[in-house]
């Protein structure tokens, strides 16, 4: 089998990927938060330019689905109408940031993430490798662990503003006024270190950070469940399958309240109450279709070997809630890199199966066709190796 093929970069507005459905367009709003103009913009623009899908990405972004070579720059002309537009394809890739859709009015994390944004669009000589990126995670309680970035700047138990480096627990102790420009310094030392690597990975291979960046302990993680559809202190929290909603529920959407985008491929609808009533969206924490995760498979990936979708969303229904299952179109694993409790990979013309690892561990039985694994799903999820072969 051919391996799959590791782009390395990720895509942007004005640097699209090319996928099986067309170009994918990824839009990075600034501080993850959509007006209601730009949410209903973007929505409109998905359906004329695009092919109306509209993905959530693990880096909070959204993704314009099935644009063509004609249609791709009026999309552009649209989107910087918008504001969504960065000067250069460079700066765009900079300002690679998550920030936690929990922030509040009043607690700077909106502020501080705004001026990173800026002071990246515009530090040219900042050359950082295409996944690099950084987290804001400065709200009340840090939510943003799990999530992919090198750079953080976060509080610690006392609510002390800090700046660390992934992979460490303590960090540099910053005020808001100097968070941006020691981000910054410590994107610099990662480029002079001479690796272009993650940082976490920089660090495990032997890096000594400079001493500043030890000083002061991030807070411990809350003990807390994760992140789910449901009301929260800022807003209604909603999902989708898969992390992907059509044009037309983001246009209802952007009806009601501006939108944050989270890393979980959810959004948070900003001051909303309770859960809004609209086509495609999942607002309770319980539904199963939350506990399977697939990647576009085919159509949408070129590197697929097989659909994805389908088969999750049938298996949805048979998954524990102490569960998850990840449908993988190939061993690459892009929807989720980590393990969970079943894993099925395609291949030709079966699925592998992984008990407890991710897309590219080893199988745990022999591999069986989709109409085997839709026989018999109950005993599929709790037992794979009785399943016949
Ligand atoms: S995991 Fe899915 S999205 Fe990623 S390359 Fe493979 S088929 Fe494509």
């Amino acid at each position: 089998m051919t391996a799959p093929l590791v782009k390395g970069w990720c895509p942007g507005a004005l640097r699209p990927m090319p996928s099986g459905d067309g170009l994918l367009v990824r839009v990075r709003p600034p501080i993850g938060r959509l007006t209601q103009t730009q949410a209903a913009g973007i929505a409109c623009l998905a359906g004329q330019y695009g092919n109306g899908q509209i993905d959530l990405s693990a880096r909070a972004n959204i993704q314009i689905r099935g644009v063509t070579d004609q249609t791709y720059a009026p999309l552009v002309t649209g989107l910087a109408a918008l504001g969504l537009i960065d000067a250069t394809p460079e700066a765009e890739a900079r300002r690679n940031i998550v920030v936690t859709p929990f922030w509040q009015s009043g607690d700077g994390t909106a502020e501080l993430a705004e001026r990173l944004g800026s002071a990246l669009r515009d530090n040219r000589a900042l050359d950082l490798p295409g996944k690099f990126g950084f987290a804001v995670d400065t709200g009340v309680t840090p939510m943003l662990r799990d999530v992919s970035a090198d750079i953080r700047i976060e509080r610690d138990a006392t609510g002390a503003l800090l700046c660390r480096a992934d992979g460490t627990a303590s960090g540099a102790r910053v005020t808001p006024d100097t968070a941006v420009d020691t981000a910054l310094s410590l994107a610099r030392w990662f480029i002079s270190s001479g690796d272009r690597k993650r940082m976490a990975a920089h660090l495990a291979d032997g890096a000594t950070l400079p001493a500043a960046f030890n000083v002061i302990e991030a807070a411990p993680m809350p003990d807390m469940p994760p992140p789910a559809p449901g009301q929260s202190a800022v807003g209604f929290m909603i999902g989708f399958a898969f992390g992907q909603m059509q044009a037309r529920a983001l246009s209802a959407l952007a009806d009601i309240a501006p939108l944050r985008a989270t890393p979980w491929r959810m959004l948070l609808l900003e001051g909303r109450i309770s859960a809004p009533d609209i086509e495609g969206i999942i607002t309770r924490a319980d539904d199963p279709l939350l506990r399977v995760i697939a990647c576009p498979g085919l159509p949408g990936c070129t590197q697929a070997l097989q659909p994805t979708r389908p088969l999750a969303r049938a298996l949805a229904p048979h998954v524990s809630v102490d569960r998850m299952l990840h449908v993988s179109g190939c061993t690459k694993g892009c929807a989720h890199p980590g393990p969970t409790s079943l894993t099925l990979v395609a291949q030709a013309r079966s699925f592998a199966l992984v008990r407890d690892g991710n897309a590219a561990s080893s199988p745990a039985s022999s591999p069986l066709t989709v109409e085997q694994l839709l026989a018999d799903p109950g005993t599929l999820m709790e037992n794979p190796n009785a399943l016949p072969v």
